[in-house]
């Protein structure tokens, strides 16, 4: 194979014209600040201007370059602010959570979570569409194990590190929490990881359930993904049984 040299290299544009995002982006300030202002105030358990993991940070920017009117932020936890149970999802999805700034929300993910949790009387309405849609949680909130949207929906085992401190902080503030619903094995991995818990004491399986303390009981569940859903790994009956179940733990 021969060499291109290094003047014809096509230099990377972003759609509107504006020169890419730095490869390192500065830690401590708020990277977004002067391009937009930030969703919420900066928490124990969120910081709208995080940009601790370069890559997502990198990414996040691209991605508001790319899309101007997404959210492109971390995304915030949402529902109940004294819940029974804490639904942690995987990561905001590009289409979905990272265009609307709600978990689960624009993107065919959210689509059975929320038809169950409304069917539960968990929501107010079946369909989570965007932000302002006046959908209410009760009992509930969802929060996600990496809170930035990944390149290829993958974040990398040092990024689920670093975002734990997020999740660690949120458990530990949400007293109220008796059942916290892992979708998928990178949150219940994540789980374990803020809590302190040895993974091969906790294996991952739908519908396993485990004391994480004696007050709380991590309940598995396979992700309600697309991919998931269409193969009928996760169907819906088999969805709303574990979600009941963990009802039934929360005593709701
Ligand atoms: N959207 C989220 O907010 N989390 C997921 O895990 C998937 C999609």
């Amino acid at each position: 194979m021969t060499e291109r040299p290094k003047t014809e290299r096509p230099k990377f544009v972003t759609p509107k014209g504006r020169p890419p995002a730095r490869r390192k982006p500065a830690a401590g300030p708020d990277l977004f600040t002067g391009v937009r202002p930030p969703a919420s105030p900066k928490t124990a358990y969120y910081d709208p201007g995080c940009t601790q993991c370069p890559r997502l940070a990198e990414f996040l920017t691209e991605t508001h370059h790319a899309h101007p009117d997404y959210f492109a932020r971390p995304v915030p936890s949402y529902g109940d602010l004294a819940p029974k149970i804490l639904i942690v999802g995987l990561a905001p999805g590009m289409h979905g959570a990272n265009r609307t700034g709600r978990p689960f929300t624009g993107d065919y993910a959210g689509v059975l979570l929320y038809e169950t949790l409304h069917e539960l009387g968990l929501a107010t309405a079946p369909e989570s569409v965007s932000a302002d849609d006046g959908l209410e949680l009760r009992n509930v909130r969802i929060t996600n194990a990496v809170k930035c949207v990944p390149p290829g929906n993958k974040p990398l085992p040092d990024e689920i590190r670093q975002c734990n401190a997020y999740l660690k902080s949120e458990l530990a503030e949400l007293k109220s929490v008796r059942v916290v619903f892992a979708l998928g094995r990178i949150a219940h991995d994540g789980v374990l990881m803020a809590e302190g818990l040895k993974r091969s004491r906790f294996a991952f399986a739908h519908g396993a359930e485990h004391a994480l303390d004696d007050k709380r009981v991590l309940v598995d569940s396979y992700h309600c993904s697309r991919y998931n859903t269409s193969t009928r790994v996760l169907t819906p009956e088999m969805f709303k049984k574990v979600m009941a179940r963990a009802c039934e733990i929360a005593g709701i």
